[in-house]
């Protein structure tokens, strides 16, 4: 009963401040130029739009060169004016302009944080969007009826849907492509080398990394072996992934959820300090990386090319150590009590603030019914990855008009992204996971990942719960953030002193307090309170 109340309350306030906005803007600006929004339709019925965004470097300075929005142009008859800026800039230009308040009609690849978005929604800069949605954007709808789940995690807690969303599905559940963020790589040339077996206990995997230590597989006579490396700070390239034969396991953000929907912190967990205890055996043996603590990316990248690791961690080993034979996914290890767990991250291709609409724009129909085109199955396809039949550049996929299915064309030593970025527009848009196979192919770099994770990773996973991307409060956003910047710091603080001296298991009682002084239970409390709200039918 009180949400309600708190919520209309701030619905009123935030209307109040677009009318007022609305009227201010109508009553200061004269002519047109800058950003300012249009009014005009031209005598043939066309209507033209003002839009901020961004692109690639690589893509065209006027996005109207690109084919894609050539034929949007002709499809819907709108026109964009763009004011596009490149990635390296736009921020800054983005906010400059809104700041002035010359707003333009719309905010393209936007990319706006939660907080931004209420922020702009509660000074009326931005508009709500949910009746534009409903009486205009039946491909959106559509999309929403196939994944319900989107609709709550793009409305905010006062009810309004302030942005259209960028969705990128590849799999889904516990086979969906973020499902396992930080892979285990290991080089079984050397496993091969020296006789061993691929290992299956955590016990087995600390024999096998003193074994590359100690008998030379590279064969040069010197020990310079690295058995094991990772960069030690939540990420793809952390040994998080290691966590999770001991319990619960670990992932960036340390949340899990039970399997009951109760939200978790992981580093607070039993199995977590059994964890870190076998990372400190490991240690003790000198099997870790010296660099793992203090090694950037670069650094990282650099032992990793030249094939020295004995075992690694990356999002993908094509990234590392090259797309090769040399190394092989670890599947996940029993730990000490014979369990096998794998932990889902939290990851998701979800872009909530991708679009958004202002209050000076005087064509909202119109406006609406141009984004619900990039909802329409094979114009996403499109927008998010590129086009077919480009007679000036090489294309990403060829279109079969007949099945209305687009096919990845060979990469031909393209690098996929670069390809891309010239040639897609990005923006709001959804590929859900039912497109595959009918209106498009996947792409092969994501191909590959996904079977490791259906194949090896999903079957071994126990929690049938992740956290969903909960929209916050302004007030849950500024205590989030607050809280965690301590707590997280804290966090990987004790857990890399840990590795180093053994000493978790006298310190844990004083670390569990220390957690609760920086604020752990209300993280807790605000973390379970959005994890009800996003998964209440
Ligand atoms: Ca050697």
């Amino acid at each position: 009963m009180k949400k309600l109340t708190k919520s209309k309350v701030v619905t009123q306030a935030a209307s109040a401040s677009v009318l007022a906005s609305i009227l201010l803007l109508t009553a200061c600006s004269g002519g047109g130029g800058g950003n300012a929004a249009s009014k005009e339709q031209d005598p043939s019925g066309k209507v033209t739009l003002n839009f901020i965004t961004q692109s690639s470097p690589l893509a065209p300075a006027d996005p109207n060169e690109k084919l894609i929005n050539k034929r949007l142009e002709e499809k819907t008859n709108v026109h964009i004016n763009w004011k596009n800026f490149t990635k390296d800039v736009f921020v800054e230009k983005r906010n400059l302009a809104v700041a002035s308040g010359d707003l333009p009609d719309a905010i393209f690849n936007a990319d706006y944080s939660d907080y931004e978005l209420l922020k702009l929604a509660k000074d009326g800069t931005i508009i709500p969007l949910n009746d534009l949605i409903e009486k205009n954007m039946p491909n959106f709808k559509k999309v929403l009826e196939q994944a319900p789940e989107y609709k709550s995690m793009i409305t905010a807690p006062d009810g309004n849907i302030y942005a259209f969303p960028w969705i990128e599905e590849l799999g889904n559940g516990k086979e969906r492509i973020q499902a396992v963020d930080s892979m285990p790589w290991i080089n079984v040339k050397w496993l091969k080398k020296l006789g061993l077996e691929m290992p299956k206990t955590t016990d087995e995997l600390k024999k096998v990394l003193i074994a590359f230590k100690t008998q030379d597989p590279n064969g040069n006579g010197q020990a310079d072996e690295i058995p094991l490396s990772f960069i030690n700070k939540p990420g793809a390239e952390d040994l998080a992934f290691l966590f999770a034969s001991f319990g619960l396991g670990e992932n960036p953000d340390h949340a899990v959820v039970s399997n009951e929907g109760k939200v978790i912190f992981t580093a607070a967990d039993e199995g977590y300090k059994k964890a870190v205890s076998f990372i400190n055996e490991l240690y003790k043996e000198g099997l870790i990386d010296i660099e793992a603590y203090t090694q950037d990316w670069s650094t990282y990248l650099a032992k990793g090319k030249d094939q020295r690791y004995g075992l690694y961690f990356s999002w993908d080993k094509a990234n590392i150590s090259g797309a090769n034979d040399t190394y092989e996914v670890m599947p996940p290890l029993a730990g000490p009590d014979g369990e096998v767990n794998v932990t889902r991250t939290n990851g998701l291709g979800l872009g909530r603030g991708k679009m958004v609409l202002t209050s000076s724009n005087k064509n909202l129909e119109t406006t609406a019914k141009w984004v619900d085109q990039l909802y329409d199955p094979v114009q996403s396809v499109q927008d998010n990855w590129g086009t077919y039949g480009d007679k000036t550049q090489q294309n990403i996929f060829k279109f079969d008009e007949a099945k209305g299915m687009l096919t990845h064309l060979p990469l031909e030593g393209a690098a996929p992204v670069e390809l891309r970025e010239k040639t897609s527009i990005g923006g709001p848009l959804a590929v859900l996971d039912s497109y595959y196979g009918k209106y498009t192919t996947m792409p092969d770099d994501a191909k590959g990942r996904l079977d490791i994770i259906k194949n090896i990773m999903a079957p071994k996973m126990k929690a049938e719960n992740v956290m969903p991307s909960v929209f916050n409060s302004i007030e849950e956003l500024d205590r989030l953030t607050t809280i965690e910047t301590d707590l997280f710091a804290y966090v990987l603080r004790m857990r890399t002193e840990w590795y180093q001296n053994g000493k978790v298991d006298e310190q844990w009682d004083d670390y569990l307090k220390e957690l609760d002084r920086l604020g752990l239970q209300e993280w807790l409390k605000i973390k379970q309170g959005g994890y009800d709200r996003a998964t209440k039918k």
